[in-house]
């Protein structure tokens, strides 16, 4: 299936599942090797990256925890850079080395948003894995140490991402033609 619809926009395949995988192990494997010994607490953001955080903890082979969070800042296909917690932080984070598990890095004010919130619960570090980073859209200053794909500038969907609600039960990534 190279060419999708849904709603009113064509996407075709971008990202094959084989070449997605490789590069979640090859983060896993990163994140094995660099926080071993730290217990991390993978903080997945909730609901694009729920693909992405299912096949990344399947290769982690440290001993970890995993929570999830859900902010919304997407409708349609611009970012509006607003976001709103909807499900919040229940683990106490104080000490502890929390990763972030984000699908998509855009503007990047989501992500900025977001390690301010954590910021204040007095964590003693914070890494970020970003399934996908847009390096051209970014705005704001970001560490992003784990990344899976860098993308052009393209609205995707797939692999757990979604247009107005759809497209996230793909297992490749799709861009917009039409
Ligand atoms: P940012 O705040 O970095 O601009 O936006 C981050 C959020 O926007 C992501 O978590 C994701 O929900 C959404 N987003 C950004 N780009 C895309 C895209 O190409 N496709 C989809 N489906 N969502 C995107």
């Amino acid at each position: 299936m190279n060419t999708i619809q849904i709603k009113d926009k064509l996407f075709t395949v971008s990202i094959k599942e084989q070449e997605i995988q490789k590069e979640v192990i090859r983060v896993a494997n990163e994140i094995n090797r660099d926080l071993a010994g730290k217990n991390p607490l993978l903080l997945s953001v909730l609901n694009g990256s729920f693909m992405f955080t299912a096949d990344l903890l399947k290769h982690i082979t440290i001993p970890c925890e995993i929570s999830f969070v859900k902010l919304a800042s997407y409708q349609g296909v611009s970012s509006t850079g607003t976001i709103k917690e909807v499900i919040g932080i229940n683990e106490d984070i104080a000490g502890r080395t929390v990763v972030i598990v984000e699908d998509i890095v855009d503007t990047g004010l989501t992500m900025q948003r977001l390690l301010e919130t954590l910021g204040t619960r007095r964590p003693q570090e914070i890494h970020i894995a970003s399934l996908l980073v847009k390096p051209d859209k970014l705005k704001v200053d970001l560490n992003i140490e784990y990344v899976a794909m860098n993308i052009p500038n393209d609205f995707i969907v797939g692999y757990g991402l979604d247009y107005d609600g759809f497209g996230r039960n793909y297992p490749d990534i799709y861009t917009v033609i039409d």
